[in-house]
């Protein structure tokens, strides 16, 4: 049994994460700031005694004791980066700094969940982690982009003093406990197609994205933590079916059997072309390849908002909550 601390532990993957976390017998530290995290998320594993709920910020990051720690301390949806991008960059750099001290001190293990979003809008098919990308400082992404790219900076330094640090370069991912608000693709599509709205495509649809179930990523980010290999190991984890965004939209529709119109939109800014990983680096060296079809994933998220959406997640009852419970821990 590991202590094991995970930043970011009430977003979308680190939720999951931590029950898997714990399922597995670790003992775990969630660290959220809530920013684009839900309490919601993990509040029924408080119960557990192995697990503890920290609200604070990697930014100032409280003293902790740990033995391995999982950085997915950051806003990912462009949505959500984009209104919080000085946030998004001092998560990246000063949250990072500061979890690599941390690490160095407790001469613990760090796996940095980093983005395909550091290969930026690829000119290389698919992407291998050699490539270094085609990204500018001054975009709307730059602040996500640049600021993950910077964090592996981070992590090459603090390797070079000795600590210990694996890089998971995640490409997109979906699944349950994705919040309805969150703006990405997957979870916008199911929520319009759920409740009788047209599904918007930004730009013509010919985009292409790779999306990865979960429960898959789950258990690469799980595979790295029990690598044995030494030096700087830097992994592109996502699932290497790629699809063109008008596709998705109408897979989702079929799935769902709804018959709403989809209507296109302006492109996103500085919106990626193509994107799909090659996973032969995780494939060999993690024995690791994603298991769960799109169809079977979409089939499962699609179950999921439709246990959610009659009552409708919204963020007021959440912040109630948070005011209750701090009142609480006071
Ligand atoms: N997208 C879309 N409709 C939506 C949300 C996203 O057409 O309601 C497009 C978006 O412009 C991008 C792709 O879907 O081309 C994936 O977007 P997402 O925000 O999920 O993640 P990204 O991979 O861009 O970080």
């Amino acid at each position: 049994m590991s202590r094991i601390l995970v930043a970011g532990g009430a977003g979308f993957i680190g939720s999951h994460l931590v029950r898997q976390l714990l399922d597995d017998g670790h003992e775990v530290v969630c660290l959220d700031n809530l920013s684009t995290g839900f309490y919601a998320n993990v509040r029924d594993l408080t119960g557990n005694e192995r697990f503890r709920f920290v609200e604070a910020d990697i930014c100032r990051l409280p003293r902790i004791a740990f033995d391995v720690a999982f950085n997915l301390a950051c806003p990912a949806s462009p949505l959500h980066y984009q209104r919080l991008a000085l946030e998004t960059i001092d998560a990246c750099t000063v949250g990072m700094r500061n979890l690599l001290q941390a690490t160095l001190d407790n001469g613990a293990l760090l796996i940095q969940a980093s983005t395909s979003e550091v290969y930026g809008d690829p000119e290389i098919h698919p992407q291998r982690e050699h490539y270094r990308g085609n990204v500018g400082t001054m975009t709307e992404r730059a602040c996500y982009d640049e600021g993950k790219r910077l964090a592996e900076t981070l992590c090459y330094e603090y390797h070079k003093r000795d600590c210990r640090v694996r890089i998971a370069r995640l490409f997109n991912t979906y699944g349950p406990y994705m919040h309805p608000d969150d703006g990405r693709v997957v979870s916008s599509f199911i929520v319009s197609a759920l409740t009788g709205r047209p599904l918007t495509i930004y730009g013509s649809g010919r985009q292409t994205r790779s999306f990865c179930f979960v429960a898959d990523m789950v258990e690469a980010l799980l595979g790295l933590m029990g690598f044995s290999g030494g030096g700087l190991p830097v992994f592109n984890l996502g699932n290497p079916r790629e699809l063109p965004i008008g596709e998705l939209a109408r897979l989702i529709l079929q799935l769902t059997g709804s018959t709403v119109p989809i209507r296109h939109r302006s492109p996103a800014a500085a919106d990626p072309v193509r994107r799909k990983p090659c996973i032969g680096q995780a494939r060999r060296h993690l024995e690791w390849s994603p298991q769960v079809s799109l169809e079977r994933g979409l089939g499962e998220t699609i179950a999921y908002f439709k246990s959610i959406l009659p009552r409708q997640v919204s963020e007021k009852p959440l912040l109630e909550e948070r005011r209750v419970r701090l009142g609480a821990d006071q």
